[in-house]
């Protein structure tokens, strides 16, 4: 894994465009600034990495765009120490800007392939998540509460099981749609049985499953 100095000058602009887009929040902007997207990336789209697009990473998955990690993160208003559960690891890449941010993060993949690939490239990293294998839609029981909740891929509806895991005054971000286009909600747990939901503008995921075909 080698990150050039062409990666880094890439990256800065990278980060430039995504500030552009709205996004503010300097801890978020420097994670991307120092993360080398690439390193989560087949080195067949090397070239494409600090382009502000989804691009493949195998077993019919995509690297979110990189605005929608910012966008994603921003709502989720992390804080060091926050234990955030993300749901569709994937690459391994936003799992990566939270554990940068100061988060303990529980993240859990489904396919095989892509928990096997992105627990050596954050290891290797030298990042230390708690990652796991399997179905992410009814959350990680053993470990809750959780300050923070992220769902990267669409989810029919608001994932009820997972809104219990939330810690009281904690917040979950999920697309929710099983359409072509998701609605990005925040839902923010005030107390057991309220909730305060805001839809936060469309977006493109990959559906959540929850059978491993
Ligand atoms: N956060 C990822 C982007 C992931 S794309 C990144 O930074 O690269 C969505 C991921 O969710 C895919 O890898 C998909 O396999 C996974 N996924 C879909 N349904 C899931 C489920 N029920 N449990 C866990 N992972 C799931």
């Amino acid at each position: 894994m080698i990150d050039s100095y062409k990666h880094k000058g890439l990256r800065k602009k990278l980060v430039e465009e995504i500030r552009r887009k709205g996004i503010n929040d300097e801890r978020i902007l420097s994670a991307i600034e120092k993360i080398p997207r690439h390193y989560f990336m087949d080195s067949s789209f090397e070239s494409f990495a600090y382009q502000d697009k989804p691009f493949p990473i195998g077993a019919g998955q995509t690297i979110s765009q990189p605005y929608t990690v910012a966008f994603q993160t921003e709502l989720l208003e992390i804080q060091p120490k926050d234990k955030v559960l993300e749901i569709g690891t994937g690459s391994g890449y936003q799992a990566s800007i939270l554990l940068e941010m100061g988060a303990r993060v529980y993240t859990i993949e489904r396919h095989r392939n892509l928990y096997n690939k992105a627990k050596k490239t954050l290891e290797k990293m030298g990042y230390s998540p708690k990652i796991f294998y399997g179905d992410g839609s009814k959350g990680l029981p053993a470990y809750t509460p959780f300050d923070k909740i992220l769902v990267t891929a669409a989810a029919p509806e608001i994932p009820k099981e997972l809104m219990k895991q939330l810690s009281v005054g904690g917040i979950m971000v999920v697309p929710v749609g099983t359409g072509d286009t998701q609605i990005m909600k925040q839902i923010r747990k005030k107390d057991k049985d309220n909730f305060i939901d805001t839809s936060c503008g469309y977006f493109r995921f990959v559906p959540m499953l929850s059978n491993k075909t």
